[in-house]
């Protein structure tokens, strides 16, 4: 801290200098950055001090918006025309020129608007504002009357333009984060999550009937990704979510996963609608100089009185899967009587899986964790499957949905914890110790017993707590958070750890993240697509970010050498992806470890 260290020394010189709430303004602005406060505050306290400090009339602070300025916060009086938010193209704003010095105004071209600014100021001093990262995001600057002594305020000015930068970096962050958390990356469309919500609010506002969910599967998507990239086809759904959104009837859009899309449209006749909307997307696309067909399967559920939104999607996915299934014609099927049987074959999935850890037809498969300072493999995450008699292996993919739909997800995560207890003490008595991630579904953590349940799992098999890893998704914590960070400082006490699961693709805030007893992030793998375009600087800044808070990050999904590389040089921890293992049967886990030799 500069500006308080100056400020202690002249103070020790001179007693008088009466100056020394400085110092402590200083310590709000970190505990306000570190608090995430909204950033207008954060800024206002930093261009006050930068007043202050320098003397000036007006210290402004702007933050940079694509190629404009946005003046956010000021010390002093600021004309009308300039006041927040007010945006000014950055090339024509003639300080942002200057950088770190002190120039005449009025003297060159572009100051005439700024002349007599602020009771006559004539001299003007402005410092671009830069990231750790290396982005600009801004500009300090002070308008004065009279020239002041630069070299004896560089530091000072210094220090408040960093934390300037800081405190615009971690809003930046924030924002973004807010958005990726709402809206879906590739197309810019909502999410589930918020298709849900929607949904919910107009129930609550009574206008939900008449609607009709509208669920749209790209068929030809697939084939597009596997002949021409991954890349055409993310252009191919980004076009179609396009024509998606001038659907007439269309009240809201979203993408739910992979290659399907959903719109909810109210009023109108659904098979008309669904209609309509295969003929738009029916027409072929133009990419790459490719004409492009994306072989649209619709699927329209109209809706029914109180039931559940789940049990909506669930209808219209079940129209879209007929759909689907008919070669010719059609292509667009509205659910009805016949599909409503067939949906009681899910109801058959569920008969099945209840019961199926007690048949012994669970399995845990453990996925390395690797080191990146060494690349040693420090824990596994032990990640389910199940051996159905009828159907062979079935992948938590198809399975967990349907078991957290039921509720049947206690009595799985019940089993897994065990399971992933008694084989981490099993490791540790071969003189392998790992730690064991162990996924934790938001109903478990809703269940009162849960901490119980966990303690009597550590204690049947004497395993060290400090082995077993429980992991949690960022919206399962959000979904209650107060109970849920209680829970979690219970359990923490009885030793083992926490690892937020999927980071960055809830409700993402890092301020809530002080609050609880987590030891690591794990960075959902959708960062990774920034990395193809080079450079990630909201990995960065999350992985930045997180070191600050005291966590460590393990980053998932690594397929190739150049992610592995380029996290390496962000300073991530681990790494847990196909490139470093597959997961894996405990038998071949083990001997992994057991080659790589004792610690
Ligand atoms: P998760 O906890 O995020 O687990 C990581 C998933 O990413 C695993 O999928 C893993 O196989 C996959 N993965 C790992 N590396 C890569 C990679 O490099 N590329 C790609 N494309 N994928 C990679 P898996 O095993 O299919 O599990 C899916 C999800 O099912 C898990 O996501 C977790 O949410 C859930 N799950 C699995 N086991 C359990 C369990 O015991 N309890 C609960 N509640 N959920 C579980
Ligand atoms: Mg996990
Ligand atoms: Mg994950």
């Amino acid at each position: 801290m500069l500006l308080a260290r100056r400020h202690e020394d002249s103070e020790a010189a001179s007693p008088q200098g009466g100056r020394a709430d400085a110092v402590l303004r200083l310590k709000q602005v970190y505990r306000a950055i570190a608090s995430q406060a909204p950033l207008e505050c954060t800024l206002g306290e930093i261009a006050r001090l930068a007043r202050e400090e320098s003397d000036a009339r007006l210290a402004v602070v702007f933050v940079l918006r694509g190629e404009e300025l946005e003046t956010v916060a000021a010390g002093g009086e600021l004309p009308q025309w300039l006041k927040p938010p007010a945006r000014i193209p950055a090339a024509a704003a003639p300080w942002w020129a200057l950088r770190g010095r002190m120039a005449e105004m009025g003297s060159g071209a572009g100051w005439a608007p700024y002349a007599g600014l602020a009771g006559g100021a004539r001299y003007c001093w402005s410092d671009r504002l830069c990231t750790a990262a290396g982005e600009l995001a801004g500009c300090l600057t002070l308008f004065a009357q009279r020239p002041f002594d630069e070299d004896r305020l560089r530091e000072a000015l210094a220090e408040l333009a960093e934390l300037a930068a800081l405190a615009i970096e971690q809003a930046n962050l924030l924002d973004e984060l807010r958005y990726r958390a709402e809206h879906d990356g590739v197309t810019g469309l909502w999410n589930r999550q918020q298709l849900e919500e929607r949904i919910a609010g107009l129930r609550e506002r009574g206008g939900a009937a008449g609607a009709a969910l509208v669920l749209v599967s790209l068929e030809g998507a697939k084939r597009v990704r596997e002949i021409l990239g991954e890349e055409t086809g993310d252009a191919l759904l980004r076009s179609a979510a396009g024509r998606l959104m001038r659907l007439p009837e269309a009240d809201f859009a979203a993408r739910l996963s992979g290659d399907e899309l959903a719109v909810l449209a109210s009023g109108g006749d659904p098979q008309q609608i669904g209609q309509h909307l295969l003929r738009m997307l029916d027409e072929p696309f133009l990419l790459d100089g490719h004409e492009i067909h994306a072989r649209p399967a619709v699927g329209v559920a109209a809706a029914e009185a109180d039931e559940e939104i789940r049990h909506w999607l669930r209808r219209a996915r079940a129209a879209t899967a007929a759909a689907r299934a008919r070669r010719n014609g059609g292509r667009c099927v509205v659910f009805d009587a016949t599909l409503r049987l067939e949906a009681l074959e899910r109801l058959e999935l569920e008969r099945r899986l209840r019961g199926a850890a007690a048949r012994g037809e669970l399995v845990l498969h453990y996925q390395p964790q690797v080191r990146l300072a060494d690349g040693r493999t420090v824990g596994y995450e032990a990640l389910m499957r199940w051996r159905s008699p009828e159907v062979g292996m079935v992948s938590p993919g198809a399975f967990i949905p349907v078991a957290e739909e039921t509720g049947l997800i206690v009595e799985l995560g019940r089993w897994a914890l065990e399971e992933a207890c008694r084989q981490a003490r099993q490791w540790e008595l071969r003189g392998l110790p790992a730690r064991v991630g162990v996924n934790v579904s938001a109903l478990q953590m809703a269940d009162a017993g849960f901490v119980d349940e966990v303690a009597r799992a550590l204690e049947a098999t004497a395993v060290a707590p400090q082995l077993i890893e429980l992991e949690i998704t960022e919206s399962a914590v959000m979904e209650n958070l107060g109970q849920t960070a209680e829970r979690m400082r219970k359990l923490r006490r009885l030793g083992v750890q926490f690892a937020l699961d999927d980071f960055g693709t809830g409700s993402s805030s890092l301020a809530y993240l002080k609050e609880l007893p987590v030891e690591r992030i794990k960075v959902d793998r959708s960062f990774l697509r920034e990395l193809e375009q080079g450079r990630a600087p909201l990995l960065e800044s999350i992985i930045r970010m997180a070191h600050g808070l005291g966590l460590s990050v393990i980053v998932e999904g690594v397929e190739t050498e150049q992610q592995l590389a380029a996290l390496r040089a962000m300073g991530a921890d681990e790494v847990q992806g196909f490139l470093t293992g597959r997961p894996m049967p405990a038998e071949d886990a083990e001997a992994r470890r057991a080659a790589e030799g004792r610690d």
